[in-house]
């Protein structure tokens, strides 16, 4: 953990109690078919797996230094983090709070996803869903699943 957390918040949570074993940080890209893919496969592992085993963490309260976001990421066994690209945001916010990360994955490296960004067929008509394949998602989940057990 780096830098000092925000003085004055109410802590309503005590270290180590109640916790979730494991955290993942997902990047939630919702310019693009890797970002949303990530967010929703991991919303997908947790509901699978349960709180108690998993949670996603609060990717923007580490830059900001939000107390419980930190005190929960370093009571977890294990934090994985999932990017839809190889900017990998996740995994250098994640970095860059001092966590140590069990596994990282990357969908277009990983589950060999193409990206495409949701602006180039603006004006079209096309939903978000004519970007988002569920059997991506569900191969998504199934790597984020094997990450956490390995
Ligand atoms: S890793 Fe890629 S998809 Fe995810 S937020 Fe960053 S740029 Fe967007």
């Amino acid at each position: 953990m780096s830098g000092d957390a925000t003085e004055g918040q109410e802590v309503v949570w005590e270290a180590g109690k109640n916790t979730h074993e494991n955290i993942i940080y997902s990047c939630f890209g919702g310019m693009s078919n890797t970002g949303v893919t990530a967010a929703l496969a991991s919303l997908e592992v947790v509901k699978t797996l349960g709180l108690q085993k998993v949670a996603i963490g609060c990717l923007g309260g580490l830059p900001t230094q939000v107390v419980p976001v930190y005190t929960k990421t370093a009571a977890a066994d294990r934090v994985v983090t999932v990017d839809g690209c190889p900017f990998e945001c996740g995994r250098k916010v994640v970095e860059q709070a001092g966590f140590e990360i069990w596994r990282s994955l990357v969908l277009t490296r990983d589950i060999g996803m193409t990206k495409k960004p949701l602006n180039e067929d603006v004006g079209q008509g096309k939903g978000l869903d004519a970007y988002i394949l569920q059997e991506e998602v569900a191969q998504a989940k199934e790597a984020i699943i094997a990450a956490l057990a390995d």
